[in-house]
């Protein structure tokens, strides 16, 4: 039999056994190279598929290359750097019928998205958890999709990237068409919206690029810094914007930054967004991020023990996009052989990214960070002076231990220069409440965060 056909017929049975996911990420773009005496070769997609197939999809691989084969005992796995191994029709053939699926990566939306309003069903309000992180900006967004137009106007949503802007904006969207399909809606990356402008000016059609606008009753522009030096591309929006401004039409922005510290935007432009709400999203803390792992996985009916859930949380801090990303690489591992993740092998499946990703949450560091940012010494830190000046940069490192390593009130104490666990309780709680509405001491905190993940 031919190789290609041979494994396009072993393709056939591999899917079978393993999980959509896994498959698609381990085995899309994989070829059949050689097989002679006792001996495969296949040749997969990447690296990360290489080596998985090696180390967990082998025993699989040879029983079913073994119905026609009887005597290959042994598998080697290859790969090249080139993304486009597989030419082979067979093959390629078969591939086109299975979605691509990188654990790694986020899902590309363009496929699914609504094409007249660029919104993917997939993002709604009843799949974002609240938190103390996005509270505000999610109050907001579910304000306005209740209330187009009529009370904030525009919404700007700020915050780093992978924390759920985008998620937010296109739930507004969703909400908004769910209540009532005849609404115009569209989403728009600044990016997108430059280069279609662009296009409309080259083939004469900027008229008809404009009406389109103008004729929406929520119109989404994310990541508006793109938008920073682009004089032109800023004039037309400006435009638009002001137009639908006074009919009353909604306008939703995000940007990875306030609007005051986009360089280069119209001054016009700034007023305008800081005339509306303004609601940042800043980093989930440990619970949330918990929450955030156990809601995705329940979606995809996955069991996630919470042990394995808070050895995740802790371990992949800075950003959801990241979070999501672990977890979906557990996933995929553990479906494979029908296993309930532990805390120990969640650790194995995650031991490289982990330890490229967090080089910096020990007690000690966490100590020495703040310390520094606070321009205190360590001595001050767990020392027995008692003012404002060193109390402060005590009580955030109290809740950092907290948060980042998860550690009980007494061990806190202890780390802290021996003391009693009702001081550490007593610190953590204020910490909790004074987050909630100041915005320096959430900016800080970020920023030692920032430090500690070498961000
Ligand atoms: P941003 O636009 O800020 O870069 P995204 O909205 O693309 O971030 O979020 C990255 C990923 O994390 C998305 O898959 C999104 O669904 C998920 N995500 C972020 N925040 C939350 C949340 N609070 N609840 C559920 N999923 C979230
Ligand atoms: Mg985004």
């Amino acid at each position: 039999m031919e190789l290609d056909t041979l494994w396009d017929k072993a393709l056939g049975q591999i899917e079978l056994a393993v999980s959509k996911a896994l498959f698609s990420t381990m085995f899309t773009n994989s070829k059949l190279i050689a097989l002679k005496d006792s001996r495969v070769i296949i040749h997969a997609r990447n690296n990360f598929a290489c080596s998985w197939i090696e180390k967990n999809g082998k025993d699989l691989v040879l029983t079913i290359l073994q119905q026609d084969n009887p005597l290959v005992t042994e598998l080697e796995c290859t790969f090249s750097v080139q993304p486009n191994v597989s030419s082979s029709t067979a093959s390629s053939t078969y591939q086109r019928k299975t979605a691509s699926i990188n654990v790694d990566a986020p899902p590309i939306l363009s496929s699914i998205n609504n094409q007249t309003t660029n919104l993917n069903p997939r993002y709604t309000f009843n799949k974002f958890v609240i938190g103390q992180h996005n509270e505000l900006a999610h109050a907001a967004c579910s304000t306005v999709s209740n209330e187009l137009g009529t009370s904030y106007n525009p919404l700007f949503i700020y915050g780093d990237v992978g924390l759920g802007k985008t998620h937010l904006l296109q739930s507004i969207g969703n909400a908004t068409l769910a209540a009532d399909p005849n609404k115009r809606v569209l989403y728009m990356s600044s990016e997108r919206f430059t280069t279609e402008l662009i296009d409309s000016i080259h083939n004469n059609t900027i008229s008809k690029f404009k009406k389109t606008y103008l004729e929406i009753d929520l119109l989404i522009i994310d990541d508006v810094q793109f938008l920073a030096g682009k004089e032109k591309t800023q004039d037309e929006f400006f435009h638009i914007f002001n137009i639908l401004y006074q009919k009353n039409k909604q306008i939703v922005i995000s940007s990875d930054r306030p609007p005051h510290s986009i360089a280069t935007l119209a001054e016009r432009l700034r007023s305008r967004f800081e005339g509306g709400m303004i609601a940042d999203i800043s980093q989930p803390d440990m619970e949330t991020r918990v929450a955030i792992l156990q809601k995705k996985s329940g979606e995809k009916n996955f069991l996630l023990p919470e042990d394995a859930a808070v050895y995740i949380a802790q371990n992949v801090a800075t950003n959801v996009r990241e979070l999501e990303g672990a977890l979906n690489k557990v996933i995929a591992i553990c479906e494979f052989g029908n296993k309930i993740p532990s805390v120990e092998s969640v650790k194995d499946i995650l031991a490289s990214t982990i330890t490229n990703k967090r080089p910096g949450s020990t007690p000690n560091n966490i100590i020495v960070t703040t310390a520094d940012a606070y321009s205190v010494s360590v001595d001050d830190i767990i020392g027995k002076r008692r003012t404002q000046s060193i109390v402060r940069p005590r009580q955030v490192v109290m809740h950092l231990l907290r948060e980042e390593l998860s550690l009980s009130y007494p061990e806190i104490g202890m780390h802290c220069g021996g003391r009693d666990h009702t001081t550490v309780m007593h610190a953590c709680r204020k910490i909790d409440n004074e987050l909630k509405e100041d915005e320096i001491l959430r900016h800080n905190i970020d920023n030692i965060r920032k430090q500690l993940h070498n961000l």
